[in-house]
């Protein structure tokens, strides 16, 4: 018999209405010939009322009596969802975490699953009851109540759907669906009919919260497909699957993060092992740094450049000041005005010229870019504040995202999806469920790099130089543009192309070095790039520190970074890409599938 998992979240059982609403949903899919799963959240608001209420008794909470508490949330929201269910004259019974046997690890309020029981929701689903669990909770080894996270219900519904094989895991929630962006911000944002889990997992870290970033992750990593749609319709939502919607589309959808603060460390020696220290020391103070761009040294320094959340900048700072003393650096500059903008899109990956139709248009509407990162489905660009939002409007314009284009089927056939499913479930087996996996290191040996010097800040200017290299039909994979220096207003732009390549674009460079007055061109032949791709390397963090610190270890110095939700890329010198291939081969053992 098939089997659904059907979750709601806050808004959709913020009150007896809703929860028969609800309760409704589920009997008509267990009357339609299903097994039905419901996971709840707690009511409405009820979450940060009870944070609320430890905050009038104590400032300093424990955290494992704030899962104590913040668990009844859930636990009220079974309860009366069962009482419902019976008074429809319909089979339920309500389980809390524990219940279930929702192992977790011990960090409490942010604990991860380790492992989840599944014969008693079997035996209770064969009963013919529904089952009702509770969302956001485990218990750890000592039978502590722990919780995972705000939002975590999601991730208990992917995580359920997943060990369970169930054919359909539907998140019921207050929105329709998966925009191709924020559409309080840009109106004719379109609604998705299908986006990719990876797609999916760059735009909620970009600040699209319609879904907790793990959920995603357990989709991914299990092959869970997941259906995003409104608690107060019957239209179908977006569904979330390993295929994107628009395969020949470079972009898919872009998204919005307004509060980050820029640091920039000057003059940082090029040696190895710098970024390491600095990034180790952040993220000492737990703090999540975001873009990352270290920019090829001049006169043996180089500038390194990072965003973390605004309100950390203080926190940041300090961190860096300690890093900047012991590796010698000249000197941190920060700017807190500043807003990311980022495009995404599987699709990117295999065509020319997708930057500069970005770069295009922010300049045509005369948005300056401070700095610019891309990996292989992503673009990012840091701009000023004020000028964010009119920058994702004209990138969704640009990219023709509001329009609705007929959705192509699926590649791989549903029996093929489930069977690989099967297959990856058991290979997992006996692992904890939300460990790191890294699927792949790699070394990509052939590559070229050119660094054009002093470039004026100024709107436009990436628009101009990328344009000429597409013009020239040059395949650009890695771009880092860093801040401009302080008070000297200028940009360092890098890019990496086929090596095959290297001579037409360093004359492209060179003329266009020319007639911008910029400070210099320089090139290297011959560099490895490093990639370590996976899932979770942006909610274990850690990664990118990780690999920094095998690569320092092994005394190789660093010349370009970049990260994403799925790879981390670093790019050395070319005579020790294998050198660096191993020694992160070894640093990875542990995780690697
Ligand atoms: N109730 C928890 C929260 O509000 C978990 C959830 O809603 O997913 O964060
Ligand atoms: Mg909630």
């Amino acid at each position: 018999m098939p089997l659904i998992v059907q979750k709601f979240g806050g808004s959709s059982v913020a009150n007896a209405e809703k929860i028969l609403k609800a309760a409704r949903r589920a009997i008509r899919a267990q009357q339609e010939g299903n097994q039905v799963v419901m996971v709840v959240s707690a009511m409405g608001d009820t979450t940060d009322d009870l944070l609320d209420l430890a905050a009038q008794v104590t400032d300093r909470p424990p955290a494992r009596e704030m899962d104590m508490l913040l668990s009844t949330g859930e636990q009220v929201s079974v309860a009366l969802m069962a009482m419902a269910i019976h008074s429809l004259g319909h089979k339920a019974v309500s389980l809390t975490g524990a219940q279930i046997g929702v192992k977790t690890d011990a960090v409490h309020r942010k604990a991860r699953i380790k492992s989840i029981e599944t014969a008693r929701l079997r035996r209770l689903l064969d009963e013919g009851n529904i089952v009702i669990a509770a969302g956001f909770q485990g218990i750890d080894d000592d039978f502590n109540i722990t919780t995972l996270g705000r939002g975590g219900s999601d991730t208990t519904a992917v995580a359920l759907a997943a060990v369970l094989r169930a054919d359909a895991c539907e998140i019921y929630t207050d929105v329709d669906g998966v925009y191709t962006t924020d559409p309080r911000v840009v109106p004719e944002a379109r609604r998705m009919n299908r986006i990719s889990y990876d797609e999916m997992l760059e735009l909620a870290s970009l600040g699209a919260g319609v879904m907790h970033s793990r959920s995603i992750e357990f989709g991914k990593k299990f092959d869970t497909p997941i259906h995003v749609r409104s608690s107060f319709t019957d239209q179908p939502g977006t569904m979330i699957v390993d295929e994107s919607e628009r395969p020949d589309q470079p972009v898919s959808g872009a998204a919005i993060t307004k509060d980050e603060a820029l640091i920039t460390v000057h003059g940082v020696p090029d040696v190895p092992g710098t970024s390491l220290e600095i990034f180790s020391r952040v993220a000492g103070k737990n703090i999540s740094v975001d873009m990352i761009v270290q920019n090829v040294g001049e006169l043996g320094k180089a500038d390194i450049s990072f965003t973390v959340p605004r309100g950390e900048l203080p926190a940041a700072l300090e961190a860096v000041q300690e890093a900047v003393r012991i590796v010698g650096a000249d000197q941190v500059t920060s700017d807190d005005n500043v807003a990311k903008v980022s495009v995404v899109g599987l699709g990117m990956a295999r065509q020319t010229g997708v930057a500069q139709t970005m770069f295009d248009a922010l300049a045509a509407a005369g948005i300056n870019i401070h700095m610019i990162t891309t990996s292989e489905i992503k673009i990012s660009v840091l701009v000023s504040r004020d000028d964010s939002q009119r920058a994702l409007r004209t990138v969704h314009q640009v990219f023709e995202l509001e329009k609705q284009a007929p959705v192509p089927a699926m590649a791989t056939k549903a029996n093929e999806r489930a069977a690989d499913a099967a297959d990856v479930v058991a290979r997992l087996q006996g692992i904890n469920m939300e460990d790191l996996t890294i699927d792949d290191i790699t070394l990509d040996a052939s590559q070229a790099r050119v660094t054009i010097q002093g470039v004026p800040d100024q709107p436009g200017i990436a628009a101009r130089v990328f344009k000429e290299i597409a013009e020239a039909g040059i395949f650009v994979d890695m771009i880092v543009q860093s801040h401009p220096k302080s008070g000297g207003g200028q940009a360092t732009v890098s890019f990496t192309v086929p090596r095959e390549q290297l001579e037409k674009s360093l004359a492209v460079a060179k003329q266009i070095g020319t007639s911008l007055k910029c400070k210099g061109t320089t090139s290297s032949p011959t560099i490895a790039k490093l990639s370590v791709s996976g899932v979770g390397l942006r909610t274990h963090v850690g990664v990118a520190i990780r690999m920094f610190r095998a690569i320092a270890d092994a005394g190789i110095n660093v010349e370009m970074i970049n990260t994403s939700e799925v790879r981390v890329n670093v790019v050395v010198e070319g005579n020790q890409g294998e050198k660096g291939l191993k020694q992160l081969q070894q640093a990875f053992a542990d995780v690697l599938r």
